[in-house]
């Protein structure tokens, strides 16, 4: 082993690697640490309506800013979060900030657009979301229109009396659910008819093969019919091309979200686009 060969001495020549391994070691700690000192910010990426570009709502992604390795992408610590129970207090933390940052655009006369917010699974299993939506709505004076929940499949295949009380309380509040990562969990029909959402978010996976030529796009126009039925929108997640988009029109998927919009931003840049509103004029 490298301790033999080096008489005690670990050497570590890739610190990226290095850093990886020690938050594996000691990612609990130190994320019990980070949710106690709020090192997390949230960053917000638009969406907007297919055909006319028009922004029609944000989604806000939590980052962990860590004090050595920068900003963290949510991959690498949701999980973690989600089997340890921190998500509980970390699904709090991003609830109340993104309540915050709506107040505060909404002080500065600016036109807010709806903020959807992941909840995870555990969250709707043991975490009382729908009452602490409620307290917030009321601490931050917020209306409810400006604020959406994602849920994904997974999170609907819990327990079923439970989740289904929380998502009606939600509704009732007069909050938007939409279904997130739409195609890669396991809901039937079924499910999505008796929760009565309102969003169906085709996972990134599916956009990306409707302009492959295998036939992707007939599988993403047999969830639009289908969200059609149940009176769902339908977002189509990561869009990246042009190409992609022109597809999407001719499908009659009402939304769209990606990098060909934009990535997502840092709070304070979204004045900018808000000020803008339609931000993808250049394809009309
Ligand atoms: P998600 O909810 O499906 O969010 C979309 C992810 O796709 C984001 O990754 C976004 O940056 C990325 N994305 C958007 N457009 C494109 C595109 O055109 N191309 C590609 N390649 N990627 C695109 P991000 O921010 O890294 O978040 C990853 C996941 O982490 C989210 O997936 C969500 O499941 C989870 N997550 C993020 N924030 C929260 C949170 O506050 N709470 C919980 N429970 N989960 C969160
Ligand atoms: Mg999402
Ligand atoms: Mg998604
Ligand atoms: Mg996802």
């Amino acid at each position: 082993s490298a301790k033999a060969d080096g008489k005690n001495k670990v050497r570590v020549y890739d610190k990226k690697l290095y850093e990886e391994i020690e938050l594996r070691v000691d990612g609990e700690r130190q994320l019990a640490r980070a949710i106690q000192e709020d090192h997390f910010i949230v960053y917000y990426q638009p969406r907007v309506e297919a055909q006319t570009g028009r922004m029609v709502g944000m989604e806000a992604l939590v980052r962990w800013a860590h004090p050595e390795r920068g900003l963290i992408a949510p991959d690498h610590f949701i999980p973690l979060a989600e089997s340890t129970g921190m998500i509980l207090p970390l699904g709090r933390l991003v609830m109340e900030k993104v309540f915050c940052q709506i107040a505060a655009w909404q002080f500065q006369k600016l036109a807010v657009v709806p903020v959807s917010v992941n909840v995870s699974a555990r969250q709707f299993d043991e975490g009382n979301v729908s009452e602490f939506i409620a307290s917030c709505l009321n601490k931050y004076a917020v209306d409810p229109r400006f604020i959406e929940i994602e849920l994904t499949e997974s999170a609907m295949m819990g327990n079923f009396e439970q989740v289904r009380g929380e998502i009606s309380s939600i509704s009732a509040l007069g909050i938007q659910i939409h279904v997130d990562d739409f195609g890669t969990g396991y809901s039937s029909l079924s499910l999505l008819y008796k929760f009565n959402m309102d969003v169906l978010k085709v996972d990134r996976a599916f956009t990306s093969q409707i302009c492959n030529g295998k036939g992707g796009e007939i599988f993403f126009s047999s969830i639009v019919s289908m969200a059609k039925v149940l009176k769902m929108r339908v977002v189509a997640e990561g869009v990246e091309t042009i190409e992609q988009l022109r597809v999407l029109q001719q499908l009659g998927c009402d939304e769209i979200q990606g990098y060909l919009v934009s990535k997502p931003i840092p709070s304070s840049d979204v004045p900018r686009l808000l000020d803008q509103s339609i931000l993808l004029e250049q394809l009309n």
